[in-house]
């Protein structure tokens, strides 16, 4: 059997990547994070002040591009794959309420897309991966032989990233989080080039009742009936 390419896309704050980390895990597959590619470019942006108060000149941003270089390492610590943004770990900073609030502005510019899609096209090239977002399984790689597609329930899906942001030290309110996600699925899902949408072919889970390893179970179940059927189509 050779190595399958599976693509999880949802909604913000779904637990795709918690799902894909455990999938990847599971199945020894390499997992990317392609939200996080979105997110480093969206501070690098911030960090040259090319993205102020949540504007910006969006030729500032293309031209900018080229000096973006955006890797993944894995640290045998940490056990797991860690951002890098021009060499330095970001994998802290691109995780804050405020990139959040910023990164679907950034995400709609269509040369950044083209940039971030490429690279992510690279990297599962192979097969043998595991790469969540938006439009993985639309755009990234059409021709995943398993998509998942994950929702949940708006205030579950507020109260988990609420609790994740606090206990990294974030001063927050439950709204303030509550508007981000719902601003961000917003602009996801109506911007012109790749918007969030499900794949025709994709799976949907709702996670809003499960445990995580019940969404693992799950998802198992589906990959290996997938299998299966690619198996015996072949
Ligand atoms: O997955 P995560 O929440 O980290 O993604 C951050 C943002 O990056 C999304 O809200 C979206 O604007 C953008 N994104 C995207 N396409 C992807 C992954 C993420 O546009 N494949």
């Amino acid at each position: 059997m050779r190595d399958l390419t599976i693509a999880i896309d949802g909604y913000s704050s779904c637990g795709k990547s918690t799902l894909a980390k455990e999938i990847a895990q599971e199945m020894n597959y390499v997992y990317v994070d392609s939200g996080a590619m979105y997110r480093a470019v969206t501070l690098h942006m911030l960090n040259k002040g090319i993205l102020k108060d949540g504007a910006f000149i969006t030729d500032q941003v293309v031209r900018e591009l080229d000096n973006v270089e955006i890797r993944f390492k894995f640290d045998s610590s940490a056990g797991r794959s860690e951002t890098y943004l021009n060499g330095e770990n970001v994998e802290k900073d691109i995780r804050t309420l405020a990139i959040s609030k910023q990164v679907s502005a950034i995400s709609a510019i269509p040369q950044v897309r083209e940039k971030l899609v490429f690279i992510q096209q690279e990297l599962g090239a192979k097969g043998g991966v595991i790469m969540d977002g938006r439009d993985i399984g639309t755009v990234v790689f059409p021709n995943a032989e398993v998509k998942l597609f994950m929702v949940a329930e708006n205030d579950i899906r507020a109260q988990r990233r609420f609790l994740e942001l606090k206990n990294k030290g974030e001063v927050l309110s439950i709204e303030d989080v509550r508007k981000s996600i719902a601003r961000r699925d917003y602009l996801d899902m109506n911007r012109e080039i790749s918007p969030l949408r499900k794949a025709e072919d994709a799976i949907e889970i709702d996670n809003s009742e499960l445990t995580e390893e019940e969404q693992l179970a799950l998802a198992i179940t589906i990959i290996q009936d997938k299998i299966k059927t690619v198996e015996t189509a072949n």
